[in-house]
C-alpha cells in the first residue's frame, strides 16, 4: 500500500469528486454562527439548509473539507486510538442529485483506484432494517457492493443503533447508510470469533459514512419519504491517515509528528506505560484542537465555547505533568503542529499563532499555580486505615482549589493510595443540588 500524506490524501479526495462535477466548497468556520456555545461537531452541519431543502445550493454536487470539534468524547482519548477531539471532515454530497449506486460506485472508486486501498481489506456494513421504523434490508446498497466485487462476508448488515443515521436521533432528514471499515490486520484483533466492523477493538477502523437521507422523522417518530433524495458522506482524515500511513492510532499520523518529536523532547523518559502513551496522545490532541478553536477566534476563558478550550488546556498541562515537564510547554507545540499541518491551515493562519502561543502560555501558567499548590496538598493528605482517600476530599480540592480530581487521584495511585469514588460522587451530587450549577457542563 502506498502510504500518503494527509495533504495528499485531502487533494485527491478534493479533485476525484471536483473532475465528477462537484463544487468544492471552503470548509465554514469551527464557530457556529449565533451561538456561543457551540462548535460545528460534523462536517454536514454547515450543509444542514441544503440537505433540508430550505436553501438552494449553488450546485447539486458539493464537496468540502470541514474542521470539526466535539468533547462528548473526550474521555477516550488516548485510550480509544481512534478519537479525535478536533478533527477533519472530508465529504461529499448529492442535493437531490445521485443515487445511491452511484454513491456507491464512486466511493470504491476514489479508495481502490485513486487512494490505493486494497479490495480485501475493505469491509462494508449496510442497513439491515429496523421492525420498529417499518424499514427491510437496504439490499440495494448490499446488492452494488457485491455486484462491484466486494465479497459477500464483508457486507455486513448493522441494525438501527449503527447504521440508520437521524439529526442527534430527533425529528428531519434521515435514512439508511452504508460505512466503509478497513481492516487493519487480525494481529490488532481482540480475537474474538465474530470480530468484524461495529467491535470496540482496534482491528477494523471506520473511514466512512455514506448516509442516504430518504425520509423525513417527525416529532411522533413516523417516517414519510423525502421529495428529494440526498446524498450526505463524511470521511474522517486522521482516520484514512492512520490507514494509509500504518499508523499504530490517529494521533500518531503525520499531522501530529513534529509535535510528538517536541514533546519527546521535552519529555525524554519515557517508561513504555500506557499511561505515558496516553498522556502523549491527549497532550497532542488538545492542543491542536486549542490551535484549531484559536484560529476560530475562540481563545481560552471562563464561559461558554471559552471554556472548553481552557478545559482542554488544563486536561492537557495535567497530562504533561504526568510526563515530569513542569515548566509550561503546550504553547511551544503550536508551532510544531502548523508544521504538521503544512496546507492544511491557511498562511494568513500561520502568521496568527505567535499571537495564540501567549494565550495558551498565559493560562496554562495561571492554571500552574493552581496544580503546584494543590501537588503540596496532595502531599500532606493522609488515607484511612484502609490505604483509602475520602472522595470529599478530592472533590473539595476540585471545587475550591481548581485541582483535576482525576490528576490527584492518578498521583495518589502512585502512592499505593486509593480514592472513594462513590464518596467522591456524593460530594459532588450534594454540591450540585447546593448551587444547582453544573459544575463541568462540557465535560463529565
Ligand atoms: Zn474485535
Amino acid at each position: 500500500m502506498q502510504q500518503l500524506s494527509s495533504g495528499e490524501i485531502v487533494k485527491r479526495y478534493r479533485s476525484f469528486f471536483v473532475a465528477r462535477n462537484h463544487l468544492a466548497l471552503p470548509g465554514s468556520s469551527l464557530v457556529v454562527p449565533g451561538n456561543s456555545t457551540s462548535f460545528i461537531i460534523a462536517g454536514m452541519q454547515p450543509l444542514l439548509p441544503y440537505l433540508r431543502g430550505e436553501v438552494a445550493p449553488l450546485a447539486p454536487r458539493l464537496t468540502a473539507l470541514q474542521r470539526c470539534l466535539r468533547t462528548d468524547d473526550v474521555e477516550q482519548v488516548g485510550t480509544s486510538i481512534r478519537q479525535n477531539t478536533a478533527f477533519f471532515m472530508l465529504g461529499n454530497w448529492s442535493i437531490g442529485n445521485y443515487d445511491k449506486r452511484t454513491t456507491i460506485q464512486m466511493a470504491l472508486d476514489l479508495l481502490l483506484n485513486h487512494l490505493g486501498l486494497p479490495l480485501e481489506k475493505l469491509w462494508m456494513t449496510v442497513f439491515e432494517g429496523d421492525r420498529e421504523l417499518g424499514l427491510s434490508l437496504d439490499d440495494v446498497a448490499a446488492e452494488e457492493w457485491r455486484r462491484l466485487g466486494v465479497p459477500s462476508e464483508h457486507v455486513v448488515p448493522l441494525g438501527a443503533e449503527d447504521n440508520f443515521w437521524t439529526m442527534g436521533g430527533g425529528p428531519g432528514p434521515c435514512g439508511p447508510c452504508s460505512e466503509i471499515f478497513v481492516d487493519r490486520g487480525s494481529e490488532l484483533g481482540c480475537g474474538a470469533p465474530d470480530c468484524r466492523p461495529g467491535c470496540s477493538c482496534a482491528r477494523f477502523l471506520e473511514v466512512w459514512n455514506l448516509v442516504f437521507m430518504e425520509f423525513e422523522k417527525h416529532e411522533d417518530g413516523s417516517l414519510t419519504s423525502l421529495p428529494q433524495r440526498n446524498i450526505d458522506t463524511g470521511m474522517g482524515l486522521e482516520r484514512m491517515a492512520c490507514v494509509l500511513q500504518s499508523s499504530d492510532s490517529v494521533y500518531s499520523v503525520d499531522l501530529f509528528q513534529p509535535a510528538l518529536e517536541r514533546l519527546q523532547a521535552l519529555a525524554p523518559r519515557d517508561d513504555g506505560s500506557p499511561q505515558a502513551l496516553r498522556a502523549r496522545r491527549m497532550i497532542v490532541d488538545h492542543v491542536r484542537a486549542v490551535l484549531l478553536a484559536g484560529l476560530a477566534g475562540v481563545g481560552p476563558g471562563r464561559d461558554g465555547r471559552s471554556s472548553v478550550v481552557r478545559r482542554l488546556i488544563r486536561r492537557a498541562a495535567c497530562q504533561g505533568r504526568l510526563l515530569g515537564i513542569d515548566q509550561p510547554f503546550l504553547g511551544s507545540l503550536l508551532q510544531p503542529l502548523v508544521e504538521g499541518h503544512g496546507s492544511l491551515l491557511t498562511q494568513d493562519e500561520q502568521k496568527r499563532v505567535p499571537d495564540l502561543e501567549r494565550l495558551v502560555t498565559n493560562d496554562e501558567v495561571m492554571f500552574a499555580r493552581v496544580l503546584s499548590s494543590g501537588l503540596r496538598e496532595l502531599e500532606r493528605v493522609e488515607p484511612n486505615e484502609r490505604g483509602i482517600i475520602a472522595g470529599e476530599y478530592l472533590f473539595k480540592l476540585h471545587a475550591e482549589k481548581g485541582f483535576p480530581a482525576d490528576l490527584a487521584s492518578e498521583i495518589l495511585q502512585e502512592r499505593g493510595l486509593v480514592v472513594d469514588w462513590s464518596g467522591y460522587q456524593h460530594a459532588s451530587a450534594d454540591h450540585r443540588i447546593v448551587s444547582r450549577v453544573s459544575v463541568q457542563k462540557h465535560f463529565h
